[in-house]
C-alpha cells in the first residue's frame, strides 16, 4: 500500500516537472539604461506568462506595474544631485508558474549642465531667526511626512498635463544658486511664469497630501500619484482643495501667487519620483505607457469622476 502512495507521489512530482519545463521563463529585458541627472525614463519588462517584476536600484525599489498582458514598466527618475557614473539595475521576472530570473541591467547617471546663477541679498535677508528656523523645521518636517507614503499603484494616465499654460521662465531646473558668495542648494523645481491669481489644475490624477502655508515654499499642495510620484505647486495664494481629497487630471487645486521665499509671482513645480527630485517637465514627454490599474485604483478614480 505504502509502496503504491510513494510511486504515486513520485509520478504526480515528475508530471509538474513537466508542466514546469513547458513554462520556461523566456523575458525581454530593457537594453542598458541611461538617464540625465534629474531625468526620468520609462523601462519595459515583458514575456510569455509574466506574471511580476521587481527591481532594485541600489537599495530603492523600483515599482514595477503592469501594463498589458504580459508587460510590466517602471518610471525611474535620477535625482538632480545624483553622482553622474554606472551603476546596477537588478531586475527579477518572474512567471504565472512561480518561476523567477533576474537580470543585472547596466545603469547610466549622465551629468547635466545646470545653469549656475549668482546674486547677494542684504544680510539681514539671509539671517535666520530662531523662529524663523523653527518655521523652516517644521516645513521639512511637513514635506517628510507627505514623502512618507505613496500607494505603489500608480493612479496617473499618460499624458501630464501643464499646471498652468505658461512656458518654463529663465530660472529653471537644477540651477545652482550661490548666494552672497555661498553655494545653495539646487533649485529642485521648474520656476512657471503665472500672474498672480492664476488657475493651478493638477497635472495628473492624484490624492492631496498636504494643503499648508510655510517660509520657503509659501503656500503649497503636494500631490501623491501613487507608484512613488509626488507632484508640488508652491507660492500660492489660494487653496481650492484640502488635504486627503483625490483629483483628477486638470482640476483647478489653487491660485498661484508669491508667497513664501520669492521676488515675484510665478509657480514653482516640482516632481519627486521614488525620492529622486526630478524635473516635472519630464513627465510631459517621458511618461507613456499606462498602468492597467488595480480595482482600487479605478474605484478611488471613478469617485471623484464628476
Ligand atoms: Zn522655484
Amino acid at each position: 500500500m505504502k509502496l503504491w502512495l510513494a510511486l504515486a507521489l513520485l509520478f504526480s512530482l515528475v508530471q509538474a516537472a513537466q508542466v514546469n519545463s513547458g513554462s520556461a521563463v523566456v523575458v525581454q529585458w530593457p537594453r542598458p539604461v541611461e538617464v540625465f541627472q534629474g531625468g526620468l525614463t520609462e523601462i519595459h519588462v515583458s514575456g510569455q506568462n509574466l506574471a511580476a517584476v521587481e527591481g532594485r536600484l541600489h537599495t530603492t525599489p523600483i515599482v514595477f506595474y503592469p501594463t498589458g498582458a504580459h508587460s510590466f514598466t517602471a518610471i525611474i527618475g535620477a535625482d538632480v544631485e545624483a553622482k553622474p557614473g554606472q551603476s546596477k539595475l537588478v531586475l527579477k521576472a518572474t512567471n504565472q508558474a512561480g518561476t523567477s530570473r533576474d537580470r543585472v541591467i547596466p545603469f547610466k547617471v549622465k551629468a547635466k549642465a545646470f545653469r549656475k546663477e549668482s546674486f547677494n541679498v542684504p544680510p539681514s535677508f539671509d539671517e535666520m531667526s530662531p523662529e524663523t528656523l523653527e518655521e523652516i523645521r517644521r516645513e521639512q518636517a511637513a514635506f517628510a511626512r507627505a514623502f512618507a507614503f505613496s500607494p505603489s499603484e500608480p493612479l496617473w494616465e499618460a499624458p501630464f498635463v501643464r499646471p498652468v499654460s505658461q512656458e518654463a521662465s529663465v530660472s529653471s531646473f537644477g540651477s545652482r544658486r550661490i548666494v552672497n558668495g555661498t553655494p545653495r542648494a539646487p533649485h529642485t523645481g521648474t520656476d512657471l511664469s503665472a500672474p498672480m491669481g492664476t488657475e493651478v489644475v493638477a497635472t495628473n490624477h492624484g490624492r492631496v497630501v498636504l494643503v499648508g502655508s510655510f517660509f520657503f515654499a509659501g503656500g503649497s499642495v503636494v500631490l501623491d500619484h501613487g507608484g512613488g510620484l509626488f507632484t508640488m505647486y508652491f507660492h500660492l495664494s489660494e487653496f481650492k482643495v484640502e488635504e486627503g481629497a483625490m483629483v483628477r487630471r486638470g482640476d483647478v487645486i489653487a491660485l498661484s501667487g508669491s508667497s513664501g521665499r520669492v521676488t515675484g509671482p510665478h509657480l514653482h513645480w516640482g516632481a519627486r519620483m521614488a525620492n529622486a527630485r526630478i524635473d516635472p517637465l519630464e513627465l510631459l514627454t517621458k511618461i507613456s505607457v499606462n498602468s492597467e490599474r488595480s480595482a482600487l485604483s479605478k474605484s478611488i478614480i471613478k469617485q471623484t469622476e464628476k
